[in-house]
């Protein structure tokens, strides 16, 4: 996603982009709709300009417990600062950007690459109260039941009771 220089001199208002979702190659990362909208504001700076993107994230996961595909919006609000102060933009510091005057242009990709790759959740799960998959018949519980469960606490008990004979002896 680039701003042009010229677009910044005039400010940037909440200005919609779209930003293709396959050109992120984000790794580990599904989206449910071919496109990311981006809402973009810039206010200047005496050394530049500050950006705000509102980024809207149509993220495809699959669930930890019972594998199952579900849709997960993701608002994120990234602050940046463009500066051509080459003292201040540190290159670990990916929030602050070396823009100097001679650059036209500046690809914003690479940091809405690396915010939305943080934004993965590390656990995944349709819904807090998700039921799983029967680790005896592989059922989805969140659709269904089976008699899994019946067979293995009894099966449990039994082995509980033999262990309770054996200390018996
Ligand atoms: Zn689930
Ligand atoms: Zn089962």
């Amino acid at each position: 996603m680039k701003l042009f220089r010229s677009e910044l001199l005039q400010g940037l208002n909440h200005r919609l982009f779209e930003i293709d979702a396959d050109s992120l190659q984000i790794e580990d990362a599904v989206f449910h709709s071919p496109s990311l909208k981006c809402a973009v504001t810039s206010t200047d700076q005496p050394d530049g300009y500050k950006i705000t993107l509102e980024l809207e994230v149509p993220f495809r996961l699959t669930c930890d417990r019972c594998l199952e595909m579900f849709e997960w919006d993701r608002s994120l609000k990234i602050e940046l600062r463009l500066t051509d102060n080459e003292l201040l933009a540190e290159p670990n510091e990916s929030d602050i950007i070396f823009f100097p005057d001679s650059l036209l242009e500046i690809n914003l990709a690479p940091v809405i690459h690396d915010y939305i790759a943080l934004a993965i959740p590390v656990k995944k799960l349709c819904s807090e109260s998700c039921q799983g998959l029967c680790p005896g018949c592989g059922i989805n519980k969140n659709r269904g039941s089976c008699s899994c469960h019946l067979e293995r606490s009894s099966s449990l008990f039994e082995e509980l009771s033999k262990l309770d004979l054996d200390e018996a002896e």
